[in-house]
């Protein structure tokens, strides 16, 4: 056991804060009870210290595999400047430089080495010279194909567990649903981890979504209204990072265009100018902010429709860190829906990846409160509308949609969650098909009990139902429908279901498309 005090003080010592954010402490504490751990924090919330402070206290050297080769630097220095005794090793450095690096490993004077899945080849020279204290995989969902930045030098990670066994691990990562989750930690071989998933609810980010008319005269008027803040629009291509920059720039503001394909140097610079607030817009292709430490950008806009939930969220958290007032639109067109679906099908993961567009596009065009629909995607489920996004001020009409709803959830409770939303409508409308008789769905009580609904009705009422919390869709397991623990007060605590109006609801979608 570590002594709390002890904790507080290396804290304040070596990062110079008074006190641990949420799940910092507990996390920390796990790592020097020898557990592995599993750490889901939004972006901002704090992983880092959930190591590096460990590899301070802790006897031997910490490893950190981290993707991000092009931010070793920055990190190392960031930590060196703080009195800790930091380094990485890859293969963008000369042979120098890493024999360098050795001969303080042998002298034991390094606490934390940074490292990418490519060089593990590495932890076999450190393990003969020091001991390992902990491994940390920073990034660590992209392991899983299941998540949306798959990287293949991941998978490699797996070995770890079984070669350095009594080394306990730290996995962490801004964006994993349940399944990704759960993905991670068998990859990784570590299924008796620790899982610690910090609350996702960033409430000082308002979120809006827009209909896409007319983009560039709608994102100079809101930057216009703001001439002393600064943000970071998101396109879809290098090319639109540009024309947009462009475009803004005509308009005088202050925009620079970023992606893969500029120079690293000037990369740099522009990331340097950003942060130190002489630069105010960056047009940038989701490249830019893995890493970037800017705490007061005051708002994201998303030039373009992502291609899921996790990115989009990922995105959307670097605005607001400081914790002050910060808002998110989203442009929302059906060009994009459409471009994303032919990349989501020249992909590996089909099904999958269509699927996760499939929530993004319900999320642009739900009629439920926005922060309850991402949270929910995140398995975090919350009761009260939150109040700070477009359809929580600017509400559709609702009538008691109970009956609906308690009939599409026990349509689901029927089939035992075995089934995707189209079958489930057969069975409610009481379709004739083959999956019906096959599976002998024509004897269930539920079957044929809302004929009087149309498909494409009950289509939108379940999707109100998923965006609720009510139900949520199994990606992995053929987008099965499953309730969750709100859909059980619905169907036996009497709870009441709040619907939106259709005709109001297509009405509201119609006014939002012609702004
Ligand atoms: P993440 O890796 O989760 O995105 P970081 O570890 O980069 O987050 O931390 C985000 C910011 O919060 C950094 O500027 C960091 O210094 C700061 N931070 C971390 N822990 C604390 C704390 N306990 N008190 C105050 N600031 C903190
Ligand atoms: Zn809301």
């Amino acid at each position: 056991m570590i002594a709390a005090a002890t904790l507080t003080t290396t804290l304040k010592e070596y990062f110079g804060y008074d006190t641990f954010r949420p799940l910092q402490k507990e996390i920390i504490t796990s790592v020097f009870e020898g557990n592995d751990n599993l750490v889901i924090m939004p972006t901002g919330g704090g992983k880092s210290i959930c190591y590096q402070l460990p590899a301070i206290l802790l006897e031997g050297i910490t490893i950190v595999i981290s993707p991000l080769i092009a931010l070793m630097k920055d990190q190392v220095d960031g930590l060196t400047t703080n009195g800790i005794a930091a380094a990485y090793l890859n293969s963008s450095q000369t042979q120098q430089e890493q024999q360098e690096i050795f001969s303080k490993i042998d002298h034991g004077d390094i606490k934390l080495l940074y490292t990418a899945p490519e060089s593990l080849s590495f932890l076999e020279y450190i393990f003969n010279s020091q001991k390992i204290s902990l491994i940390a995989i920073d990034e660590a969902h992209c392991i899983s194909s299941w998540g949306h930045d798959f990287r293949p030098a991941y998978t490699n990670l797996g070995y770890l567990k079984k070669r350095f066994p009594e080394v306990p691990m730290i996995a962490l990562t801004a964006t994993a649903d349940k399944a990704t989750r759960e993905d991670i930690a068998n990859q990784l071989n570590i299924p008796n981890a620790q899982q610690h998933i910090a609350s996702f609810d960033r409430k000082n980010l308002r979120l809006e979504v827009r209909p896409a008319n007319d983009r560039i005269k709608q994102i100079i008027q809101f930057i216009e209204n703001r001439p002393n803040e600064s943000g970071i629009i998101y396109c879809l291509s290098r090319k639109s990072t540009e024309s947009v920059a462009e475009k803004l720039k005509n308009a005088n503001i202050n925009a620079v265009a970023y992606h893969a394909g500029i120079g690293h140097e000037f990369r740099s610079k522009i990331q340097e100018d950003f942060i130190n607030d002489t630069c105010q817009v960056i047009c940038a292709t989701v490249a830019f902010g893995m890493g970037i430490d800017k705490s007061n950008v005051r708002w994201v806009i998303h030039y373009n429709l992502p291609k899921n939930i996790e990115g989009y969220y990922q995105e959307i958290g670097r605005a607001g860190r400081d914790g002050l007032p910060s808002d998110t639109i989203l442009f929302h067109s059906y060009g994009d829906v459409i471009q994303l679906q032919k990349f989501a099908e020249s992909s590996g993961n089909v099904e999958v990846q269509l699927a996760k567009l499939e929530r993004m596009k319900e999320y642009a065009d739900a009629l439920s409160c926005r922060r309850k629909i991402l949270l929910s995607y995140f398995g975090e489920l919350i009761s009260e509308n939150c109040g700070n996004c477009d359809v929580c001020t600017n509400p559709p009409q609702f009538f008691d949609g109970t009956v609906i709803a308690q009939k599409a959830l026990s349509a689901v409770a029927r089939v035992k969650g075995q089934e995707p939303i189209g079958t489930v409508i057969d069975i409610l409308r009481g379709a004739q098909n083959s999956t019906i008789y096959d599976k002998g769905y024509q004897a269930l009580k539920t079957y044929g009990i809302a004929k009087d609904i149309a498909w494409l009705d009950w289509k939108q009422y379940i999707t109100q139902l998923i965006n609720q919390g009510y139900l949520e869709i199994a990606f992995h397991e053929r987008n099965t429908l499953k309730l969750t623990d709100f859909a059980k007060d619905v169907l036996f605590n009497g709870q009441k279901v709040a619907l939106a109006n259709l005709v109001e609801a297509e009405k509201v979608l119609e006014e939002k498309k012609k702004k």
